[in-house]
C-alpha cells in the first residue's frame, strides 16, 4: 500500500468519481449564469432546477424548500440569525446543544450579544442529550432549537425524533445540522417535524464551498445578505453552478449507496475497535454504541494525541485532533469537555473516521503501526 490511508472524512470526503462526472461539463461548455435570458443562460437554469429537484428528493421535502448557499456553516449561521432576528433581542430565546459545530455555537454567542437569550442543552457521557432537559428549558418566548444529528468529534445521534414532538407541541421551530447525518442515516423530515435543516456537500463526496439549508415551507427566515433575486432573496448572489450540481449528484450517491455502506462501515469499526482493544491496554471508545457508523473517538491512555498525529502522519495515515475545525486550537474540544472527560483523557483523543473507499488492508496497516506510535508517543517516554 503506497497512497495516503485517508481517516479523516469527517474533516471532508474526496470527491465521488460519479460527482466529478457531472461536475465536468459545467467547468467547460455549460457555463451559463442561471438568471441570463439567453440559450447557454437557460440551460444552466435547467441544470439548476434538476440539482434543485434532486437535492429534495434525496431530503424528501419540495424543491421550494431548499436554498442553496456556500456551504454547511453558512447554512446554519441562515437558520439560526434568519430565525430569531425577526424577533427583538431580550424577547426571543433559543435553544441549543453545548457540543454543536462552531457554526452554530458561534452563531449562537453572536445573539446572546445581540441581546438574545440562549440555553445551551448538556450531553450525557456518551454525548446525547436528554429531550426531558429540553421540556425544562422551554419558555414562553422559546423560538427555537437547534440539535445537531450527529456530532462530528464523536458520532453520536441526537434524539431527534423525541425532540421534534417537544418542539411541535410547543409551536417551536427546529433545526437541525444534518452535515454528518444525512450520508449514512435515514431521515424523515415531516416525522421528526424538522422545520430547517443543514447539509454540505463536501462532507458527502461533493465539492467544498457548497450545502443547502431546507426551510419548510410557510417558515419565515430573514435574509443574511442583500442583493439580487437568487434563492428568492433569501440567499442572494449568482449560483455555485458546479458546486450545487456536485451537492446534487453526491446526495444521489449516498442515497443509493446509505443503506450498505451504513452496514458495511458498522461491520467495519466493530472489527476496528476489537483490534484497538487486543492491542491498546486501557484504550477508552468515546463514541457510544447510539452513533453513525463512519466516526469513532478513541483516547490511548497516558498518550499525547498530537503526537500520535505527528507519527501516524509521518506514516502517510491522515486522523484528527477532535474535529478538525479545531484542531489549530489548544483548547480542548468542547464536546469532549461536556461529555465528562478528563483533561488526560482529551489530551490523548484521536478522531478516526471512515468514508466509502476505506477498506479493511488500510485499517490493518494502521493496527499494525498504532501500538509502537502509542508507545512512542506517551508523555512519560517523552
Ligand atoms: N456542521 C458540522 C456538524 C460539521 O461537521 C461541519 C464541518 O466540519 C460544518 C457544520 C461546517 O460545514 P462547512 O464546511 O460546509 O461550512
Amino acid at each position: 500500500m503506497s497512497g495516503p490511508i485517508y481517516l479523516d472524512y469527517c474533516a471532508t470526503t474526496p470527491v465521488h468519481p460519479q460527482v466529478k462526472d457531472a461536475v465536468l461539463p459545467l467547468l467547460n461548455e455549460q457555463y451559463g449564469n442561471p438568471s441570463s435570458m439567453h440559450k447557454i443562460g437557460m440551460q444552466a437554469n435547467i441544470l439548476l432546477t434538476d440539482a434543485r429537484r434532486a437535492v429534495a428528493e434525496g431530503l424528501g421535502c419540495s424543491n421550494d424548500e431548499i436554498y442553496f448557499t456556500s456551504g454547511a456553516t453558512e447554512a446554519d449561521n441562515l437558520a439560526l440569525f434568519g430565525v430569531m432576528r425577526q424577533f427583538e433581542p431580550g424577547k426571543a430565546h433559543l435553544v441549543t446543544t453545548e457540543i454543536e459545530h462552531h457554526a452554530i455555537l458561534h452563531a449562537a454567542q453572536q445573539l446572546e450579544r445581540e441581546g438574545y437569550h440562549v440555553s445551551y442543552l448538556p450531553v450525557d457521557s456518551h454525548g446525547i442529550v436528554d429531550p426531558q432537559d429540553l421540556v425544562k428549558l422551554i419558555r414562553p418566548e422559546t423560538k427555537l432549537v437547534s440539535v445537531m444529528m450527529v456530532n462530528n468529534e464523536v458520532g453520536s445521534i441526537q434524539p431527534l425524533q423525541e425532540i421534534g414532538a417537544i418542539t411541535s407541541q410547543h409551536g417551536i421551530l427546529l433545526h437541525t445540522d444534518a452535515v454528518q447525518g444525512v450520508g449514512l442515516l435515514d431521515l424523515d423530515l415531516a416525522a421528526l417535524h424538522i422545520d430547517l435543516l443543514s447539509v454540505s456537500a463536501h462532507k458527502i463526496y461533493g465539492l467544498k464551498g457548497v450545502g443547502a439549508l431546507f426551510i419548510r415551507e410557510g417558515v419565515q427566515v430573514l435574509p443574511c445578505l442583500y442583493g439580487g433575486p437568487q434563492e428568492k432573496t433569501i440567499r442572494p448572489g449568482t449560483e455555485n453552478l458546479p458546486g450545487i450540481v456536485s451537492l446534487a449528484e453526491a446526495v444521489k450517491v449516498v442515497g443509493s449507496e446509505k443503506q450498505k455502506e451504513r452496514k458495511r462501515l458498522s461491520e467495519l469499526r466493530s472489527w476496528f475497535i476489537e483490534g484497538l482493544r487486543n492491542r491498546i491496554e486501557g484504550v477508552i471508545i468515546n463514541t457510544p454504541v447510539h452513533s453513525s457508523p463512519h466516526v469513532l473517538s478513541v483516547s490511548f491512555p497516558g498518550a499525547s494525541a498530537e503526537m500520535m498525529q505527528v507519527r501516524l502522519s509521518r506514516e502517510n495515515i491522515a486522523v484528527s485532533l477532535g474535529s478538525a475545525c479545531n484542531s489549530k486550537e489548544v483548547a480542548p474540544s468542547h464536546v469532549l469537555v461536556a461529555m465528562g472527560l478528563s483533561r488526560g483523557q482529551i489530551e490523548g483523543t484521536i478522531r478516526i473516521s471512515f468514508g466509502y473507499p476505506t477498506t479493511q488492508e488500510e485499517l490493518e496497516k494502521f493496527l499494525e503501526l498504532i501500538p509502537t506510535i502509542w508507545r512512542r508517543s506517551k508523555f512519560t517516554d517523552g
